[in-house]
């Protein structure tokens, strides 16, 4: 059976001494499991001391953003080949929160989709609808559009190296999840999406994540759907406890 993939995602948060006390408890808290695989995409600030602390743990890290550049003067990026230096495996593409307040374009994440796979990072695709579009009852529409701008271009061995992230926009950091039946639903159209791109054995190995106000309380129900294979977790990431209780429920 496939493991789940439970990934963190700190977003802008926790200072020094709050990261190294974070990855120290993860750390020493997480056990190997052929049950489930942990991630944190942390900020990049953090990767020297993640690298550091993790160093001997099963816990894989990324970053949450990189630039279509190898290296030169973009002030203030991080490229690909930088988050690889320091041992990251991934790294977060197409939050909603970088296409909304950073005004990242399908076109700019379909590049950054590539780089990552360029320089050996898997890109964690994060895409869904907003509440208006959901509300129109459009998020079939809108998810198929994102996934044919942004990813569909690659061929089947760059795209088994993708792993997507539905993230319904109105879930994020609101505490209110998609019900399992929701995002089941969802789950499974990506997945025929995939098997009608790439076919039968790309789409059943594909790891599609739920992300969106994934807690203790609601995350057995959530990844005990047969479509849901793993999670991508903002808030509940930032406290060691709530994490590993959620990867316990996969
Ligand atoms: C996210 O930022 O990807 C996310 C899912 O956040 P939260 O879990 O806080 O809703």
């Amino acid at each position: 059976m496939k493991h789940k993939l439970i990934a963190g995602n700190w977003k802008m948060n926790l200072s020094k001494s709050e990261a190294e006390q974070l990855l120290t408890d993860l750390a020493s808290n997480a056990h190997a499991s052929n049950k489930y695989q942990l991630a944190v995409c942390v900020p990049a600030v953090h990767l020297g001391k993640t690298e550091t602390i993790l160093a001997n743990s099963s816990i894989k890290y990324g970053g949450q953003n990189c630039y279509t550049a190898e290296k030169g003067a973009f002030t203030g990026e991080n490229s690909a080949a930088t988050l690889k230096s320091y041992g990251c495996s991934y790294v977060l593409v197409g939050h909603s929160e970088r296409r909304e307040y950073f005004g990242e374009s399908h076109t700019f994440l379909k590049a950054k989709v590539d780089t990552a796979i360029d320089f050996g990072l898997q890109p964690i695709f994060c895409f869904g609808e907003k509440l208006q579009e959901r509300e129109a009852n459009h998020q079939e529409a809108i998810v198929k559009q994102q996934l044919e701008e942004s990813v569909f271009h690659l061929d089947s061995e760059a795209f088994s190296r993708v792993v997507l992230a539905y993230e319904p926009v109105w879930a994020i950091g609101t505490g209110l999840a998609a019900s399992p039946e929701q995002a089941q639903e969802m789950h499974a159209y990506i997945r025929q999406l995939i098997k009608e791109q790439y076919g039968t054995t790309v789409a059943n190995n594909a790891y599609i994540l739920y992300g969106g106000s994934m807690k203790p309380a609601n995350a057995a129900d959530l990844l005990s759907q047969p479509d849901i294979d793993g999670g991508l977790i903002g808030g509940a990431s930032l406290k060691a406890q709530d994490f590993l209780a959620i990867a316990a429920s996969a």
